[in-house]
């Protein structure tokens, strides 16, 4: 036997998260120039990073010889009074992916089941398979959450329900009511991470009072990202939510410095950017309707998306994804999200969105 036969299968049998193809590599493979590349395989935020974010950074240099505030005082204390919730309930993370995998460490184990939605966003399944945990997914509805199912595949073991919404790759956005009303029918005895990475880009009467629902609802953890509005997505930070007692229980698996000083400070900042946010959302409004006008255009069917990225039909998803690459653009297959004739394009700046677009128009022509 071999060490490697010894690791316990629930490991081995992790399918590893595949991340958009870096501009770098692309540059080597290609001999292509990395300024004449395109990505919009990330979901990243095309207007880059936020100039108080970025000033806050340079100033944050100087500390760099010292640990960070293992508790985020500063960030936390800024978030509190931003969203009028206590400190108590506020978890930080090196990205939400960080406090997606606390949730799932805490609360699942080789007795636990979790529940996430078919064409949900990765980490759910990996968070789950690294615990021993069994993961049960259920069926889409439009390519979305079907919360009715959902709720029908809770199990008397199970601990855990994530909810990405808007989802990501797909897009699909759930209504205030309908997570209430599935809130209101879960069990207290399950926790339901509900995932808000792409919330910024919703508009106000779109967006769940979800912190609102914090006081009824001691099981639901609500988690966030610097990562795409806010545009800190290499520096990562994120956070989570939740009732004082579940966000005590993330604290104690946290790694003691788990977020940086450097993206502590930055996020701090960003946070402070309204005129950012603003922008981004702007941005992001305008490149999804080009896109998506375009994939008209080509006669493309696309599913309509409420995030910074949208998903298009183009078939043989593979081979236009390698056309692409070709020609310096980067894009998303989603095969592994069980969409094997779609590519997820990231929403970028218009002539990056116009790339892509003539890209695909010569490919499929
Ligand atoms: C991008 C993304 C995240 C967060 O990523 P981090 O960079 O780790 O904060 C979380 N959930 C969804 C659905 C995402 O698409």
């Amino acid at each position: 036997m071999r060490l490697i036969d010894h690791v316990p299968p629930h490991i081995s049998a992790i399918a590893p998260y595949q991340p958009g193809k870096p501009i770098s590599e692309l540059a080597r493979e290609m001999g292509l120039e990395e300024s004449a590349i395109v990505k919009l395989a990330s979901n990243e935020n095309p207007l880059g990073i936020s100039p108080k974010a970025r000033a806050a950074v340079a100033a944050a240099i100087d500390g760099l010889a010292l640990y960070p505030d293992g508790n985020g005082y500063a960030l936390k204390s800024a978030l509190s009074h931003r969203l009028g919730v206590d400190m108590a309930r506020i978890v930080l993370g090196n990205g939400s992916n960080d406090v997606l995998e606390l949730a799932a460490r805490v609360f699942l184990g080789p007795d636990a089941s979790a529940v996430y939605s078919r064409h949900a966003f990765a980490v759910y399944p990996l968070a789950t398979l690294a615990c021993a945990a069994l993961g049960i997914e259920t069926p889409a509805r439009d390519h979305g959450h079907d919360l009715d199912a959902m709720a029908a595949a809770i199990r008397p073991d199970t601990r855990l329900v994530f909810i990405a919404n808007p989802n990501n790759p797909t897009g699909t956005l759930l209504r205030p009511d309908e997570l209430l009303a599935f809130l209101e029918r879960l069990p207290e005895t399950v926790a339901v991470v509900l995932d808000e990475a792409y919330g910024e880009y919703l508009e106000p009467e779109q967006r769940a009072p979800s912190l609102d629902w914090l006081a009824r609802f001691p099981n639901l953890i609500v988690t966030r990202t610097f990562s795409k509005a806010y545009g800190l997505a290499g520096l990562r930070v994120g956070y989570a939510i939740a009732h004082p007692e579940v966000a005590d229980l993330l604290n104690r698996l946290r790694q003691p410095f788990n977020v940086n000083s450097l993206a502590l400070a930055a996020a701090e900042a960003a946070l402070d950017d309204a005129d950012f946010i603003a922008a981004s959302k702007r941005v992001n409004d305008a490149g999804l309707a080009q896109l998506t006008a375009g994939f008209r255009d080509l006669g493309l069917d696309y599913i309509p998306s409420h995030g910074n990225f949208v998903c298009v039909r183009v078939g043989e998803a593979a081979r236009v994804y390698h056309e692409l690459l070709r020609r310096g653009v980067i894009v998303r297959p989603v095969g592994n999200y069980g969409l094997p004739d779609y590519l997820r394009v990231s929403v970028g700046l218009e002539g990056q969105n116009q790339r892509l677009l003539a890209a695909l128009g010569e490919i499929l022509a």
